[in-house]
């Protein structure tokens, strides 16, 4: 019983509020928990300048509705859901993310959610629980599924710990530094092989670990 999570931003699909803030041109919204540690903070930055520039999630949606997933992002995840069951493990927000997984075939997603007044602007958001990519797999692996994941960021770090194996997708460096344990892959190609081999490594431990 195996079961793949993957990151969707960075993996799957660009970077939703960067791509936003290109597409709208309000530059302010490019700061990333890179920029602004404490995330409440940063959402509540976020939120104001939407509401400044009178963008309610409709208009939001619209713009997102015009992004496309990462090249070939669509057939690689139809070609591992013949084999493995597969999660998205995400923090961004249901509201943000239909569009995109609309072009995605409609993939399984766990992430959180935003709240809008009846003119459409987003009021406020609701993180499913702290640390819900870990929280997740910890889950998976006590449902008894072998647990391979994949992600490309700090906040994948501890997801990729937990799980049965880990994989770094196009990471940034001062990550791959920071985490050499993880094996690294840029392709969905690579992503695939690497996905398949630590499965294997993960049958080949849990018997090892038998006998
Ligand atoms: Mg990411």
């Amino acid at each position: 019983m195996r079961i793949v999570c993957l990151d969707l931003e960075g993996v799957l699909v660009p970077e939703i509020w960067i791509e936003f803030a290109q597409r709208t041109g309000i530059t302010e919204l490019k700061r990333t928990t890179r920029d602004e540690p404490d995330y409440d903070k940063l959402m509540t930055y976020r939120l104001d300048l939407l509401k400044r520039h009178k963008l309610g999630l409709p208009d939001i949606q619209k713009v997102i509705a015009e992004m496309d997933p990462l090249p070939g992002a669509k057939a690689f995840l139809d070609a591992l859901r013949v084999d493995y069951q597969l999660v998205i493990l995400s923090d961004t927000f249901y509201e943000f993310a239909h569009p995109l997984m609309r072009k995605l075939g409609w993939p399984t997603l766990f992430c959180h959610s935003l709240e809008t007044d009846r003119a459409g602007f987003v009021t406020t958001y609701r993180l499913r629980m702290p640390n819900q990519k870990k929280e997740a797999v910890q889950r998976f692996k006590e449902l008894r599924f072998t647990v391979v994941a994949a992600g490309d960021s700090y906040n994948d770090t501890a997801m990729l710990k937990e799980a049965d194996g880990g994989i770094l997708f196009s990471p940034p460096e001062n990550v791959v530094q920071e985490f050499p344990q993880f094996p690294v892959v840029r392709t969905y190609d690579a992503l695939r092989r690497e996905i398949d081999a630590a499965f294997v490594r993960a049958a080949q431990g849990e018997r090892t670990a038998q006998f």
